[in-house]
């Protein structure tokens, strides 16, 4: 089952990629695998995925210990100073960066462990107040200053969430407001390459905006089940 949804989602990013004349190998696959146990990850690895998401610190440290670093782990979710260390400790990437107080944490536990911890910045591209996320322009800019100043955090990306909504347009707007932004970081000396945005209900609109890393869940590993707890998956 797993094997031929992971498939079927290749399948449509080639095809995607085809149509708007896009190199699939300049866009990286992120098997997000909350809520799934460590069994369905490594269904998804000997299928030869090596990117794997998770949103939860404990559950990512959990995974960790039991699969270790042959996963390139992504961390996606909200990420509370406390859980740092434990992500730091963990994470190839991490996505959800929004505040300075999170980066300086972040530069701080990384360098304890010689490390330099890649990282994305999440903007809020959406008019949900649900999501989390940086919007000004200004306060964006200096957190990607301060990033860059830091020794242990290599600044690669911005990270977004489309709003949950069936107006095409809104969620394109959202991806190309994205684009549009790392190209004025870029133009005020900021050499950001990353546009992690697309999941499962929205993926080839964040192809055609540009992403260079989908975040995709549920079409891989099928309906996450919110009725069990993470830690009945493990
Ligand atoms: C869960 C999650 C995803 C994947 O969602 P699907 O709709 O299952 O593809 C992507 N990004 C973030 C931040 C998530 O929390």
């Amino acid at each position: 089952m797993i094997a031929d949804n992971l498939r079927l989602v290749k399948e449509r990013i080639e095809r995607k990629c085809a149509e708007v004349k896009r190199n699939p190998a300049e866009i990286k696959l992120i098997a997000v695998s909350k809520n799934f146990g460590v069994e369905s990850v490594k269904e998804v690895f000997n299928q030869g995925i090596v990117d794997f998401g998770e949103n939860r610190a404990q559950e990512l440290d959990s995974k960790f210990s039991q699969l270790g670093n042959k996963i390139t782990w992504h961390f996606i979710g909200g990420l509370q100073r406390n859980k740092v260390r434990f992500v730091v400790n963990s994470a190839d990437y991490i996505h959800s960066v929004d505040s300075l107080m999170l980066a300086t944490e972040i530069n701080k536990r990384a360098a304890s462990l010689n490390k330099v911890q890649k990282i994305l910045l999440e903007i809020k591209t959406s008019f949900e107040d649900s999501k989390a996320g940086l919007t000004d322009y200004s306060e964006i800019k200096d957190l990607a200053d301060y990033c860059k100043e830091f020794k242990n955090t290599d600044l690669i990306g911005l990270m977004t969430i489309a709003p949950f909504t069936d107006d095409v347009s809104l969620v394109r707007k959202s991806f190309s407001h994205l684009r549009k932004l790392r190209e004025r970081l870029n133009a005020d000396n900021l050499n950001i390459k990353e546009l992690s945005m697309g999941m499962t209900s929205d993926f080839e609109i964040a192809i055609e905006e540009g992403a260079t890393m989908l975040r995709i869940g549920s079409a891989i590993f099928g309906e996450r089940d919110y009725s069990k707890s993470w830690k009945e998956t493990l």
